[in-house]
């Protein structure tokens, strides 16, 4: 099987094809970096825009890179939610145009189970069940994965996202959000003192699995505030004493970000165990996943709770198509899938996209199930 994946559900433009042995042909990711500099943050509208301008682009440099032609491709994955509707669309449209044209099954890919599965393509003995925390912009998800499209919610957030914290900070603290907030976080993180403003760990008192971070944000907000450092000024342009405190309160925020997710990855874990007690592995994806820090102190809970980590390398954490192109892999192979849509689809067609879609939850109808 040689499956194209095609991902648009936030800012990224990504495609790659991948063979079902688990070989990347290609990978191709066009980012809205610049975008999300000069309006600090998504702009449904403006990414879009920003997505239909490359998206013809992007697939057919990921065909090129693999030296494939439509016609070797076996089917065509893209992500059908959750995300914004906007820019779900120009992916769904273009999976099905190419899909109609070469008479190529469609796979509707959640995206939230491509950043857990991927873990399967990196670590081919990753079997089910297994735990998977994804820590992304828009997500905090802590699930027991218990087969293909079937997870058990154990915690998630009641507000904000961690990566969301990461790029707030970012922006407040005037770092270069070229390469999204949270790596430049990190990176600044390294020369401050993490203990020099000590934060609030959020719902310590809630023994469940959950998470908050707008409050998080608000005790950053304001010692940026009571420091006086200005956003406009970028950071390389700061004084001495200036850098210094920004790289304090970048580690403070850092270490009690991390700590909320420590606390409530190792209560999940107790919780899981408890359900599945065969459970040996704990998937961390999504893009906060590629913080070096952040691994590392998962890694300790995991270890002392005796599982393993399984975090895949940063460009298969952040947004890409390789996980897109897996996750229809595993479907397709389970017989999971759409047949081709008609050769001339109209314009205005309806499509199945799930902007809100939990994960776990089962796509009701139009598929094709295994028999
Ligand atoms: P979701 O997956 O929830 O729909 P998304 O697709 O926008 O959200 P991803 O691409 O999976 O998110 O992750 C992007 C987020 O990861 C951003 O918030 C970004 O700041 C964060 N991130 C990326 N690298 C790092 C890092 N090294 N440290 C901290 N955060 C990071
Ligand atoms: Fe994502």
């Amino acid at each position: 099987l040689v499956v194209l994946g095609i991902e648009t559900s936030c800012d990224d433009t990504a495609a790659a094809v991948v063979r079902s042995n688990g070989e990347i042909l290609s990978q191709v990711v066009s980012s809205q970096a610049d975008l999300l500099v000069r309006y600090g943050g998504v702009a449904p509208k403006m990414a879009e825009e920003a997505h239909s301008l490359v998206i013809d682009q992007v697939v057919q440099e990921a065909l090129d890179k693999a030296k494939l032609t439509e016609e070797d491709l076996s089917a065509v994955a893209v992500t059908i939610g959750p995300g914004l509707s906007l820019c779900l669309r120009v992916g769904v449209r273009k999976a099905r145009k190419l899909a109609g044209a070469y008479a190529l099954p469609i796979i509707g890919v959640h995206h939230m189970e491509a950043h857990a599965l991927v873990a399967r393509l990196v670590q081919s003995d990753l079997q089910f069940p297994f735990m998977a925390f994804l820590i992304s912009g828009g997500h905090n998800l802590l699930v027991l994965a218990s087969d293909l499209g079937h997870y058990i919610q154990l915690g998630t957030t009641i507000d904000d996202a961690i990566g969301e914290a990461y790029d707030k900070t970012a922006k407040w603290l005037g770092l270069d959000m070229r390469k999204s907030g949270g790596p430049a976080v990190e990176e600044l993180a390294r020369e401050g003192d993490e203990k020099s403003i000590i934060f609030k760990v959020p719902m310590k008192q809630h023994k469940d699995c959950n998470f908050s971070y707008a409050g998080l944000k608000t005790q950053v907000r304001m010692a940026i505030e009571s420091k006086n450092i200005d956003a406009a000024i970028h950071v390389a342009a700061a004084s001495e004493q200036d850098r210094k405190a920004r790289a304090d309160i970048a580690a403070s925020f850092q270490r009690v970000a991390v700590l909320h997710l420590e606390e409530k990855c190792e209560r999940a874990i107790e919780w899981a165990m408890k359900i599945e007690p065969s459970v040996k592995h704990l998937v961390v994806s999504g893009g906060v996943a590629s913080n070096q820090y952040v691994r590392s102190r998962l890694n300790k809970i995991v270890e002392k709770k005796g599982l393993q980590l399984v975090c895949p390398p940063p460009s298969l954490c952040s947004d890409n198509g390789t996980m897109i192109a897996w996750a229809g892999i595993e479907h397709f192979r389970m017989g999971r899938y759409d047949p081709p849509p008609p050769a001339c689809e109209p314009e205005d067609a309806v499509l199945d996209l799930r902007p809100r879609w939990p994960l776990g939850e089962e796509l009701a109808q139009g598929r094709s199930e295994a028999r």
